[in-house]
């Protein structure tokens, strides 16, 4: 690897990659895409459903309107901009809604309408005359419970008398205080308090019990033990419906517990593929030369718009600094700025308000970057022990089948390097071509 960052690693220990990063954090990366997505993400894939009754008639739907909702909610749906249920709702819904209840387990990446449905599961079950709790759906964090809770809102608008609360930190009603709203969302150690501690809820009154974020759950000390223990007060009769985005083993057996009997469904994640993409290289002697190429690019790059990956947080704002001396445009999405910031950004720069984004992995993990064209690799992406890093090159520079865009991956590479880019072409079976500083003028 750079010496620097051989260097650097050795100084800081294992901190400069970033893994220790609060953004590495599983809740952090979900809530900033919930923060950062405006429209669903849809599959080329088929849902896999696997029925509790096998024998049980399979059905899907095709719109809202087959599911007979109640006509202010199919009003709030709408109002939404849902035009049709997307493939894991026109599933799932016929089973979350089904009488008598069924139990279910669903897992599809984020952004494929998981929230959307046990919203609408729920404000669809509550009785809204009747004033106190029904539904109870734990979320993994304070921030992701209040962004769930945004959606049942806006989607229940016009339910008049049904109302949302939020059993979260901040917010601590007296003991035995009635509360009248019937959905509750917050996180699993609250809801536990006012069950059980607090005494705010009646649990034989709860009829669906929303676990949401399961992947997530698991991963936060103590929230797989409180949503089992709330679980295990809810009556025989609750319905029981969980979600993840992921589904490894620890997931399973977590949600094994949580839901008895159910039926599952599930929907693949396409696959990143580089068959799109055409890559090149530029040999360097040393980061002053990998900079000076990365200016001469820089009238390509600004045509479209592209993200600059670096191996380090140090190497990215040194860069950045760099380049707006230099006077070009440029915005770096830093590991220091909060999430909401960091959404915000992400959000300017698909708008297309700024066209040359520097960041790190960590950074630009787990967010779907596909409209960008060009990525530079500053840095080739490397493990800590110095060699490829070839998930992240794949998640660097890969596109989904689906989208059929074409992309262009630059990798500036120091001469002391050069045989990774050869063991990339290996792993990937692809080619990345050489090019010279005077090859950029033929390519514009
Ligand atoms: P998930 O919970 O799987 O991450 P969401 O329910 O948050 O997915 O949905 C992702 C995005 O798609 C949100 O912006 C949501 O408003 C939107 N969305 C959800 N369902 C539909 C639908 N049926 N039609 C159009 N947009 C939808």
């Amino acid at each position: 690897p750079d010496f620097e960052q051989a260097k650097e690693v050795e100084e800081k220990g294992t901190n400069n990659f970033e893994t220790e990063d609060e953004f590495e954090n599983p809740a952090n990366r979900s809530l900033l895409n919930k923060l950062i997505r405006r429209s669903l993400v849809e599959s080329p894939y088929n849902v896999e459903v696997l029925q509790r009754d096998p024998k049980s008639p399979l059905y899907s739907v095709k719109t809202f309107e087959e599911l007979h909702l109640k006509r202010a909610l199919l009003d709030g749906v709408y109002a939404m901009g849902f035009n049709r249920p997307s493939k894991i709702q026109a599933n799932a819904l016929p089973m979350m809604l089904a009488d008598p209840p069924q139990n279910l387990i669903a897992q599809s990446q984020s952004g494929t309408g998981k929230t959307a449905a046990f919203a609408l599961a729920m404000l669809s079950r509550v009785e809204a005359k009747k004033s106190y709790p029904q539904c109870i759906c734990l979320s993994p964090t304070f921030e992701l419970a209040l962004q769930t809770g945004k959606v049942i809102e806006e989607m229940g608008k016009f339910c008049d008398e049904v109302k949302v609360v939020y059993a979260v930190r901040g917010n601590r009603p007296s003991r035995g205080s009635h509360i009248d709203a019937q959905i509750i969302i917050g996180t699993p150690g609250t809801v536990m308090d006012w069950c059980f501690k607090l005494r705010l809820v009646d649990v034989s009154n709860i009829s669906v019990f929303v676990l949401d974020e399961a992947d997530v759950m698991i991963n936060v000390q103590g929230h797989s033990d409180h949503s089992i223990r709330v679980k295990r007060a809810m009556p025989k009769t609750c319905q029981m419906l969980l979600f993840s985005a992921t589904f490894e083993d620890s997931v399973w057996c977590f949600a094994e517990r949580i839901v008895p009997d159910p039926n599952i469904i599930k929907l693949k994640k396409e696959e990143l593929t580089l068959d799109n993409i055409q890559q090149f290289y530029v040999a360097c002697e040393c980061k002053e030369q990998k900079y000076s190429t990365l200016c001469n690019l820089y009238g390509i790059i600004t045509i479209a718009q592209a993200i600059i990956f670096c191996q380090t947080r140090k190497i990215a704002s040194w860069l950045s600094r760099q380049l707006s001396d230099d006077g070009h445009g440029v915005v770096l999405l830093s590991g220091e700025l909060a999430v909401s910031d960091r959404a915000h950004m992400i959000h300017r720069f698909r708008e297309g308000k700024e066209k040359v984004l520097v960041t790190t992995n960590v950074c630009a993990r787990g967010i779907d970057v596909e409209q960008v064209s060009i990525v530079v690799n500053f840095d080739l992406p490397l493990n800590v022990d110095g060699s490829v890093d070839y998930e992240t090159y794949l998640h660097r520079i890969g596109r989904t089948g689906r989208f059929g865009k074409k992309g262009i991956a630059m990798n500036l590479v120091e001469k002391k390097c050069l045989h990774m880019l050869q063991e990339i072409e290996k792993q990937f079976k692809t080619r990345i071509k050489k090019l010279n500083n005077q090859d950029f003028d033929d390519m514009e």
